[in-house]
């Protein structure tokens, strides 16, 4: 393993509990060498995989699926300790997502690896037989946040390992245990330890990785990284998939439940502490519904736990770490300063811990606010009023972002033609955020919220290059496009155009007539 065995970098990093500051964990940084000495292994280690048949590929995954199935509760645990995030999120957005990711690659894997015939419609190339094959990249680097430290990075491995790759993941700083949480499941499940590493460090580390022999970088994390990331990547050619931020808005339409949207708000902007790609960081209200709306929201923040995730009962965790919640607080003093009402919230809860902040509620914002225009990714629900479906369309688009969006209303033909005008990855009718627990769902983003997908079959294709291979049936003759061109070559080649496209029997009835020659064309070289 490229982790704790093998590291001889001189930097450490330091695990914490979010909750309590206490240390779980000081582990050594991989230096660049480390991290070059791991992509040649897994480089070594891959091809004998990709040999492997898909269907014991697809054994080590049911292994894999049941040894976390067994030791859920430990996993979720350390989630929950790591991450800080709420027991009942730890299991059921992070554990239940990725036994039915492995599901979906179990069950899909191997169909869609399949060879798959390429039938050629044109005439001059009917003696062909066209076939695509999808082979692997061969090491897929993976970078990944903190906030799903464990869906994230395992949805993206158990793909590349699937498709024949091996997998070099660069963890967060913030979440390092819970990667070599994901690797002990996997090395257990029978895994070569060279196919699944983990190098441990911070944004070096990452940024070795992609200076490494990586044959594809799988990044998720912010617009800013993104950047850097996708610079250092153009710079060799390296093919990336970004997965970066998100502003998801949420539009509730008039006809809309007020009781089930205002919960579906609060779950969107609260779970894991808002720190989602997909919370809800913007949300329009129709006008004749807006009061009730934010009395709705208001009254049920009131009733949210907050506190140390390790208890069932508790809703909302604390952030990260003390920087992204100074990140948080500046856009709530923002908004208010701006002229936004704080209905709920905007304090720090110092009694918890130093990373707990209130769930929020901000009535009346505007989109020269920082809170509308940036990324908050904390327990904050900015809400303001819209009068005509076109206007929250417009609302809607008005973002750097396009990650994903909701709409809310009891007329699902109305919310469906809204989800067309919206420039996002994904519209949610009446829910958020859980089509990221969809395993068949492709996630990604337009716009600044990134390049490609994961997750689907759309994910799987991600981690595979597609070769064609065509062959000639008839290997004796010579086909007539090859050298030996002149006039009457030209005069049949058009004729066979016309005999292919034009528009009236009569020309293609001349045209074939003009192109017999062509199969018995002289001159040939
Ligand atoms: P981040 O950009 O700070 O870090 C992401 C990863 O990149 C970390 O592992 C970090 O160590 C690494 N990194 C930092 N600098 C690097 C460099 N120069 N080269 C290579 N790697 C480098 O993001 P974060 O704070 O860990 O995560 C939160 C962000 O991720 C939010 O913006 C959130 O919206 C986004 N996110 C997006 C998705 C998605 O699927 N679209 C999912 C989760 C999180």
């Amino acid at each position: 393993m490229a982790t704790e065995a093998r590291v001889v970098g001189n930097s450490t990093i330091v695990s914490t509990n979010p909750a309590t500051g206490e240390v779980l964990a000081e582990l050594a940084c991989a230096s660049s060498s480390d991290v070059q000495a791991a992509v040649l292994r897994a480089k070594q280690a891959q091809p004998a995989w990709e040999a492997t048949p898909p269907r014991e590929r697809v054994a080590v995954l049911r292994r894999f699926q049941r040894l976390l199935c067994e030791q859920r509760d430990q996993v979720a645990d350390l989630i929950c300790r790591e991450a800080g995030k709420p027991a009942v999120e730890a299991l059921t957005t992070e554990v239940l997502v990725i036994l039915d990711a492995a599901e979906f690659c179990i069950h899909n894997a191997h169909d869609f690896l399949r060879e798959e015939p390429l039938p050629h419609a044109n005439l001059a190339m009917k003696t062909k037989r066209g076939k695509l094959l999808r082979e692997p990249f061969g090491v897929i680097g993976i970078i990944s946040p903190w906030n799903y430290p464990f869906s994230i990075a395992a949805t993206e491995t158990l793909g590349a390992l699937v498709t024949g790759n091996a997998v070099v993941l660069k963890p967060s700083e913030f979440t390092p245990l819970i990667a070599l949480e994901l690797q002990r499941l996997l090395l257990a499940a029978g895994v070569n330890p060279d196919l699944m590493q983990v190098v441990i460090g911070e944004g070096p580390t990452g940024a070795a990785l992609i200076e490494s022999p990586i044959d594809k970088l799988i990044f998720t994390g912010s617009v800013a990284t993104g950047k850097r990331v996708a610079e250092a990547a153009a710079r060799k050619l390296l093919p990336v998939v970004l997965e970066l931020g998100g502003k998801d808005p949420m539009i509730v339409l008039d006809d809309a439940d007020v009781e089930i949207a205002s919960s579906g708000a609060l779950w969107g902007a609260f779970m894991n502490a808002g720190q989602t790609c997909l919370s809800v960081e913007r949300c329009y209200v129709h006008r004749s519904l807006y009061e009730n709306f934010l009395e709705a929201c208001s009254n049920k923040i009131a009733k949210l736990r907050v506190g140390n995730g390790i208890g069932s009962e508790v809703e909302v965790g604390p952030l990260i770490h003390e920087r992204q919640l100074r990140i948080v607080d500046e856009h709530v003093r923002d908004a208010v300063i701006h002229g936004a009402r704080l209905l709920q919230g905007g304090k720090r809860l110092t009694e918890l811990g130093p990373n707990f902040y209130a769930p929020t509620l901000l009535a009346d914002v505007t989109r020269d606010m920082r809170i509308i225009r940036e990324e908050t990714f904390g327990p904050v629900l900015p809400v303001a009023p819209f009068d005509t479906d076109d206007e929250a369309i417009r609302l809607a688009n008005d973002s750097d972002f396009g990650l994903a969006a909701s709409v809310w209303t009891t007329n699902r033909r109305r919310g469906e033609a809204m989800a067309k005008q919206i420039k996002a990855g994904t519209v949610m009718i009446n829910d958020v955020i859980s089509c990221f627990g969809i395993a068949e769902a492709p996630h990604g983003g337009f716009k600044l919220s990134g390049i490609g997908r994961t997750h689907g079959k759309m994910g799987l294709a991600e981690m595979v290059q597609v070769k064609n291979v065509d062959t000639d049936l008839l290997p004796g003759m010579p086909k007539v496009w090859w050298f030996g061109y002149g006039e009457q070559f030209r005069q049949q080649m058009n004729g066979f155009i016309d005999l292919l496209f034009a528009r009236s029997w009569g020309k293609k009835l001349k045209g074939a007539l003009r192109s017999a020659g062509l199969l018995r064309r002289g001159n040939r070289i």
